[in-house]
């Protein structure tokens, strides 16, 4: 018997010429929320795929709850809440009929139907819209809606691909809300995502993915200390000054990295006289993230 709700070794999916997912090992622990965390195209969305037996691994080993993928899929999904990154509701139905529906394909009881329905729409902050058709809702109620719809059948485990794509910031808020109450309630989480403000906040660890392949893992104060240090400075200037920063930080041994208008110094702490002179500020995910995949996002 594991203690993980999902655990991959050596998976491996190829499209064609393709290696979306390369080699990855996931261990996802009851009870804690993992972000996976990458630029587009960097697999996670194969990856929820694969866990979901939407699509099947070339190579390596896949359990979840307990079960092996694909044979004992059938298994695991009946214990799995899944949110695609695509809204698939059914907009001539009400917010109601929508669960309903799913309590039906879960094959929860008659009697404990309303309760289930209840409860989701109360997780989701949805209870006054119950009677509304899907098309009258906002694009948050309609995100709300998808991981109620997940949450129905009271599932051990939740996939959420890239929850929050799309949203504009004050919605994406109240999403957040709503999973890290999920967290509270202690549902294992695994999260797709690729704003790094989403992981840092909700994710007991986060799995950085590039090119299919995991660059980095851990907690993500951990991979911040790790990677980029305590604090950085902030340099801004013209693109020459930009560029003089960058070679005399480096060569005084600072991991650099630049930010459209400006270039971060990384790891400056104790430093005193070596570093340039800017905007000092803490460290953060995204100066992990830049690092390690080279990649800017949003
Ligand atoms: P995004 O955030 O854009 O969804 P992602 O990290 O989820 O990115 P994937 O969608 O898993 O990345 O894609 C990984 C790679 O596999 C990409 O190069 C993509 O083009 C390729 N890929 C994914 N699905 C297919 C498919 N069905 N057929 C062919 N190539 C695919």
């Amino acid at each position: 018997m594991t203690d993980l709700a999902i655990r991959l070794r050596g998976v491996v999916k190829r499209y064609g010429a393709i290696t979306a997912v390369d080699g990855l090992d996931l261990d996802v622990p009851y009870g804690t929320c993992v972000g996976l965390l990458g630029p587009n195209g960097a697999g996670k969305t194969t990856t929820m795929r694969m866990l979901t037996a939407q699509a099947i691994a070339d190579e390596g080993e896949l359990e979840v709850l307990g079960f092996r993928l694909p044979e004992e899929s059938k298994q695991a999904r009946a214990q799995l809440g899944v949110t695609p990154q695509l809204d698939n509701l059914d907009v001539t139905l009400t917010v109601e009929q929508n669960l309903l529906v799913f309590a039906h394909l879960y094959r929860i009881g008659r009697a404990d139907r309303r309760a289930a329905i209840e409860r989701a729409l109360e997780m989701a902050n949805l209870g006054d819209r119950r009677d509304s058709r899907v098309d009258k809702l906002s694009g948050g109620m309609r995100r709300r809606l998808l991981i109620a719809r997940a949450l129905v059948h009271r599932p051990r485990l939740v996939l959420l691909d890239e929850p929050t794509v799309g949203l504009d910031p004050q919605v994406r808020q109240e999403l957040w809300a709503l999973i890290d109450a999920l967290r509270t309630e202690g549902t294992t989480i695994l999260m797709s995502t690729h704003y790094i403000e989403e992981a840092q906040r909700l994710a007991d660890s986060v799995l950085i993915m590039s090119h299919g392949s995991v660059v980095a893992a851990g907690a993500p104060a951990d991979l911040v200390a790790q990677h980029a240090g305590k604090d950085a400075v902030e340099v801004y200037g013209s693109p020459p000054r930009l560029a003089e920063v960058e070679s005399t930080a480096r060569a005084a041994g600072f991991r650099t990295r630049r930010t459209g208008t400006s270039v971060s110094v990384l790891g400056v702490e104790g430093a005193d006289g070596r570093a340039p002179e800017g905007e000092r500020r803490p460290a953060n995910l995204e100066d992990v993230f830049v690092l390690l995949t080279g990649e800017e996002i949003a």
